[in-house]
């Protein structure tokens, strides 16, 4: 790995292809792989993951919000995306750009069915998104004759496939809630294929679900956090590699006596004869201020250095009173050996939330590209 001489957001595509196959030796042959893509991949880089992904022939994208799918097309990427989260006011642009949505409710079932309609097309794929205990977005059990009943009559449109997502996959604690889950999908999907004559492909697993519940994997699977390198537990984050490490340098030295504030708000005082180092790396670009004040740290050749004071906009500043280090020194924030995860934990949140924070802003530079 190149030493970082400035802030970087490091994306090893070798990683990804290494995850990419791990998660599909998971799956039978004839599972489909739905990679999750949104939020810029991740925190990463929606844009050369999704080529990347492509290349190794994955089946599906799956992105939240319209606009993250037409970055997609506008770069070129031809494989199908599920948008997870569309709004009617962006139906139109979602046939224009060959997006497939997910419809959760009835309101926005009859809105697409109408554009689609006013569009002319046939058979355009969608995805009936049903709410099996998440309660989040989804059509209900007891809505399956209604769904039935609105797509029947029309040629517009066709179920692609029917899905739902799980609650706590990654939870042995709900090993009962989740089978219960997949249990009554199963039953909702058998009574909708038998209404509806004909067999829409069946979706329900995220990263753990596929991991957890092998029973589950149906027609398609939908990873999100495993293809980034975490597996939502010890065992299975031994299997995977972090794509994304954050890196950054040290701006500036300072020796500071006993009594001396660093920082905004004068909020950490030295408590003897210490030595700060300032970072280019700030709130602005993810690291946010519950990062400050000691819960958050940073790695410096090796050794840990606290986050004190408040997190600026642009930079932190950290305690390396005990560490050996200069003005231009790597620093990690985050890498493959010292884990998102565990800064993650250092504030109470999880991979996901820290991965998506790093804005864009942050360079990215892609390693092992092919
Ligand atoms: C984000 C998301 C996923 C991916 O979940 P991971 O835990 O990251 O694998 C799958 N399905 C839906 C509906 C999602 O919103």
């Amino acid at each position: 790995m190149p030493k970082a001489n400035e802030t970087v957001l490091e994306i090893d595509l070798g990683a990804l292809t290494h995850n990419f196959n791990y998660l599909k030796s998971k799956l039978q042959p004839q599972t489909r792989f739905l990679a999750v893509v949104k939020a810029f991949a991740y925190g990463s880089d929606s844009v050369e993951i999704a080529k990347h992904l492509q290349k190794l022939n994955v089946d599906y994208f799956a992105v939240a919000y319209t606009k993250e799918g037409v970055a997609l097309r506008d770069a070129g990427i031809t494989t199908p995306i599920l948008v997870l989260h569309p709004q009617p006011t962006n139906f139109k642009t979602i046939i224009e750009r060959c997006l497939e949505p997910s419809l959760y409710n009835a309101k926005v079932l009859n809105e697409f069915i109408n554009v689609a309609e006013e569009e002319k097309q046939s058979k355009y794929p969608i995805h009936i998104k049903f709410n099996t205990g998440l309660n989040r977005l989804g059509f209900w059990e007891s809505d399956v004759n209604y769904v039935v009943s609105k797509l029947k009559p029309t040629t517009s449109v066709l179920a692609k496939s029917l899905f739902s997502h799980l609650a706590a996959s990654e939870d042995i604690n709900e090993i009962d809630f989740t089978n219960h889950q997949i249990e009554n999908f199963k039953k909702i999907a058998e009574i909708f294929r038998a209404k509806i004559g004909h067999r829409p492909w069946l979706h329900i697993c995220n990263t753990s679900g596929v991991l957890n519940y092998p029973n589950a994997h149906l027609d398609m699977v939908r990873y999100g956090i495993g293809l980034y390198g975490f597996g939502n537990s010890a065992k299975e984050d031994k299997n995977l590699k972090p794509v994304a490490s954050l890196k950054s340098v040290i701006s500036q030295i300072h020796k500071i006596e006993k009594g001396e504030s660093v920082g905004y708000n004068r909020a950490y005082k030295a408590k003897g004869f210490e030595t700060t180092a300032t970072i280019p790396i700030g709130h602005a670009d993810g690291i946010t201020r519950v990062y400050g004040n000691e819960k958050g740290f940073v790695i410096i050749n090796g050794k840990v250095a606290p986050i004190i004071g408040n997190v600026c906009m642009d930079m932190i500043m950290v305690n390396i009173t005990d560490i050996e280090c200069k003005e231009g020194d790597e620093v990690i924030i985050f890498d493959t050996k010292h884990k998102a995860s565990v800064l993650a934990e250092s504030v109470h949140t999880i991979s996901y939330e820290i991965l998506t924070a790093i804005s864009q802003r942050v360079k990215r530079v892609f390693l092992n590209s092919i």
